[in-house]
């Protein structure tokens, strides 16, 4: 029979890896709950309709890079491609502008799908964790869900980060910019990228993030958002830069950055690691005022950010950064005899649940073969039972890594091993 592949663009995490992953996750759940961020899941798929009004038409995501499916006549339902949209939806589903505890504070960590062409750091299935903070228009919410994720990657031992910072203003700012910034363009309109001509007419701004060397070059000079922030918006602005300063994140003003999805307001960042390579970005985000009205909910403004896994985890492996996993286990339960097996298999169930790592051989194995697996699961002690210890009552506790050894009553197992832990 041939072999079935793994589709492309996914990955299988196994064994030996998915610690490194775990550890990730409990950093992160850690993390969110000292910035007091609740968990929240949604459903994996979700109405097509939501992605089109919560990522917008113009976006790479809804353009190409969806999976949808149409659901035996109940419409047309796609794979999350981000996280956002899904939680908005809920937010206004659940009425939770109404709950006391305001803003609504929310963070979600899942699988995520886009129709990509796989390469380095980049996934059709790739996990993503973010927060939200909806219901709050004040500056200092965009510095804290900034410094939620510059805190994550600290504290998983990253260094040399740094945060990207933009305003892309209010749409009122906006208008006025693209105004401008169509003037200044549509005499070069022909050189720039097929995807650029079609964004100068529905979204000029995002000519700006496009990734095409030469059209970089040729909108060099447009004209900046910045230069069209009415002054609250520019207030805001500077109030964001003021907070990030007061708690030490470093921060670059770069008025390029526009992300890609096209509910963004005034804050917009990213947070890259230049030594990365092809693929710089670990984590995007950014104020979306007008997104719950979209979505059918009250006006509520909101900000947030989304940053995958698999690039933590490329970064983490550029800068070398060994995360402190836990292999091993406490004890390797040895049957010497035959008759010793039940005993065995009652003694590994009592000291698992007293909370210690054991385990037994299961393919009936020699002594020696045993002691081989037990070093092979790095266990510390091997507990050997065989037919003069069930006389005596007692186990032989040898330890791997000295070959010391000691007798052990059966009932003094479980507090001697927890002793030594
Ligand atoms: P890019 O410009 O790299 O395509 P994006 O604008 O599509 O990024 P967002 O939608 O803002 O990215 O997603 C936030 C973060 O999720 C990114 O900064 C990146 O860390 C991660 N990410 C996005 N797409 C992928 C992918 N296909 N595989 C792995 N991680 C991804
Ligand atoms: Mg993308």
């Amino acid at each position: 029979m041939e072999k079935i592949q793994i589709p492309r663009g996914t990955q299988d995490i196994m064994p030996g890896v998915v610690e490194l992953w775990q550890h990730i996750e409990e950093k992160m759940r850690d993390l969110c709950k000292r910035y007091n961020y609740q968990e929240i899941r949604t459903p994996i798929f979700e109405q097509t309709e939501l992605f089109r009004r919560g990522v917008g038409e113009t976006t790479d995501i809804v353009e190409k890079e969806m999976y949808s499916v149409v659901s035996r006549g109940e419409g047309n339902f796609t794979l999350r491609p981000e996280g956002t949209a899904g939680v908005v939806r809920s937010y206004v589903d659940k009425k939770l502008y109404g709950v006391p505890n305001q803003p609504t504070k929310l963070y979600y960590c899942g699988p995520m799908f886009r129709h990509e062409r796989p390469q380095a750091g980049r996934f059709r299935q790739f996990v993503q964790f973010g927060v939200e903070a909806i219901g709050s228009a004040d500056p200092a919410i965009d510095a804290e869900v900034i410094s939620v994720a510059m805190r994550l990657y600290q504290e998983l031992g990253l260094t040399g980060l740094s945060v990207d910072l933009n305003s892309v203003g209010t749409v009122e700012d906006r208008a006025r910019h693209r105004e401008a910034l169509i003037a200044a363009l549509n005499p070069v309109r022909d050189q720039l990228c097929e995807d650029c001509q079609s964004r100068l007419d529905r979204n000029p701004l995002r000519v700006l993030d496009c990734k095409v060397k030469k059209d970089q070059q040729l909108t060099q000079n447009a004209p900046s958002i910045l230069d069209y922030l009415s002054d609250e918006s520019k207030k805001h602005f500077e109030d964001v830069q003021a907070y990030l300063t007061a708690i030490g994140i470093p921060y670059t003003i770069n008025p390029r950055l526009v992300r890609g999805l096209d509910y963004y307001t005034l804050t917009a960042f990213e947070i890259k690691m230049s030594e990365i390579g092809a693929v710089e970005t670990l984590c995007g985000g950014g104020r979306y005022n007008g997104l719950v009205a979209e979505i059918g909910g009250e006006d509520m403004p909101g900000i947030g950010f989304a940053m995958s896994i698999e690039r933590l985890l490329m970064a983490l492996e550029k800068q070398a950064v060994a995360l402190p996993i836990e292999t091993g286990i406490d004890c390797y339960l040895v049957i010497q005899t035959e008759a010793a097996k039940t005993k065995v298999f009652q003694q590994v169930d009592v000291l698992r649940q007293a909370g210690i790592k054991a385990e037994m051989d299961y393919l009936g194995r020699k002594m020696k073969g045993q002691l081989k697996a037990a070093d092979r699961v790095e266990a510390r002690f091997a507990v050997i039972i065989g037919e003069s210890e069930m006389e005596k009552g007692a186990a032989m506790v040898k330890e791997m890594a000295t070959g010391e050894q000691e007798e052990v009553p059966f009932d003094q197992l479980v507090n001697w091993i927890l002793a030594k832990k």
